[in-house]
């Protein structure tokens, strides 16, 4: 069966005339789904009933089964655990900040970055999600928020999963976002966030997009990058910096890098220093993430004032950096950070299904 919200309208469009219907029908389904925010097919009142069955048979409307919602202590974030058609678990995170209401979405079943202060890489890749499960992350927790006269404002691909490793899905599950039928997001309300993988931001430069892209980068050089980052192997640190720099040229977007600090292994001052040479000619802005400690790593986040040092430098180099408090610490929620601490038979105990009210 397809799912609706993987394809564009075009391909719905092919299907419904291979099933002797009407090509405007498209229309009138994305309509009642993602307008009226219906998602059972004997809910779509101007189909008639044969109509219905037939669509009920070919298109699946969901496909994500949610298993677990949890609150942070602060009321800061939601986390949601899903579990797709094979059983394998993925998560995203509800972040509240402002008015913004940002989904950070996972694009692959693990990751194979393995990034060495990272849980989502623990156990590698596991598979690639397809265009339908990114979207669907995002509009259900829509509906989530539609409950309470609420709606997704911005997305990041910060989960689970490196997303220019499953570049076509990633990029087909954009355009369904900003898809005026669909959720309508703004291009400059969704963010990309790469290990850097060359090949990728290439294509991404290339596209007609304007969706912010970021560099996680978390190191001045690549000596100290290939420590902390399996991937910096594969893609040397000048490369990927000279694709980052065109993508900027070309597009005329500022860049960020991420940079997660790690006591004693990349927070040093003279570290700093050395990022201030490194990123000299780049419009960008550095964003400092203090380390969020990982069940099972050796490794510990720099102490306040070493943080503080470290983006004074860096700012008196010319350089803008932002420190971000790491939002829904307690309960692991921090985006990046994605890993199932859950086996799918605890998460089913406390299972919560996610009511969705049809509307006529
Ligand atoms: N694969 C993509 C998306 C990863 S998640 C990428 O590498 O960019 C988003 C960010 O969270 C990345 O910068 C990632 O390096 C960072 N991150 C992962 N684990 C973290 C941790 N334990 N503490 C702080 N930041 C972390």
């Amino acid at each position: 069966m397809i799912n609706l919200h993987g394809i564009t309208e075009d391909e719905i469009k092919e299907e419904l005339l291979q099933l002797g219907e009407k090509s405007f029908r498209a229309q009138q389904i994305l309509k009642w789904v993602y307008e009226k925010k219906v998602i059972e097919w004997e809910a779509m009142t101007d189909l008639n009933k044969e109509q219905r069955k037939k669509f009920a048979s070919s298109f699946q409307l969901i496909s994500l089964k949610l298993v677990r919602v949890q609150d942070s202590k602060d009321g800061e974030t939601t986390k949601f655990l899903w579990e797709l058609f094979d059983g394998k678990l993925v998560e995203s995170v509800l972040i509240y900040s402002g008015d913004r209401r940002t989904v950070c979405v996972s694009s692959q079943v693990g990751c194979p970055a393995r990034c060495a202060f990272c849980a989502s890489g623990k156990e590698g890749l596991i598979r690639n999600l397809t265009s339908a499960e990114i979207v669907e992350q995002v509009y259900l927790i829509d509906h989530f928020l539609h409950e309470k006269g609420q709606r997704v404002s911005h997305v990041v691909f910060m989960g689970m999963g490196e997303p220019f490793e499953n570049y076509d899905m990633v990029v087909k599950s954009i355009r369904l976002l900003i898809d005026p039928q669909r959720l309508n997001l703004s291009q400059r309300r969704i963010t990309v966030s790469t290990v850097g993988v060359v090949e990728g931001i290439d294509r991404f430069t290339e596209e007609d997009l304007k969706v912010n892209l970021v560099l996680s980068l978390h190191a001045p050089n690549q000596r100290i990058r290939q420590k902390i980052i399996p991937y910096a192997r594969k893609y040397s640190l000048e490369e990927i910096l000279a694709a980052m720099l065109s993508f900027s040229k070309k597009t005329h977007r500022d860049l960020t890098y991420e940079y997660t600090l790690i006591a004693g292994i990349n927070d040093a001052p003279e570290q700093a220093e050395e990022l201030v040479h490194l990123l000299n000619d780049h419009p960008c802005t550095v964003n400092l993430i203090p380390y969020n400690p990982v069940v099972g790593l050796r490794l510990s986040r720099p102490e306040g004032e070493r943080i503080e040092a470290f983006k004074s430098i860096l700012e008196e180099g010319g350089i803008k950096a932002t420190w971000r408090y790491t939002k829904g610490k307690d309960i692991a929620a921090a985006c990046g950070q994605l890993a199932l601490q859950h086996s799918l038979k605890t998460a089913r105990k406390n299972s919560t299904e996610l009511v969705i009210i049809s509307k006529n």
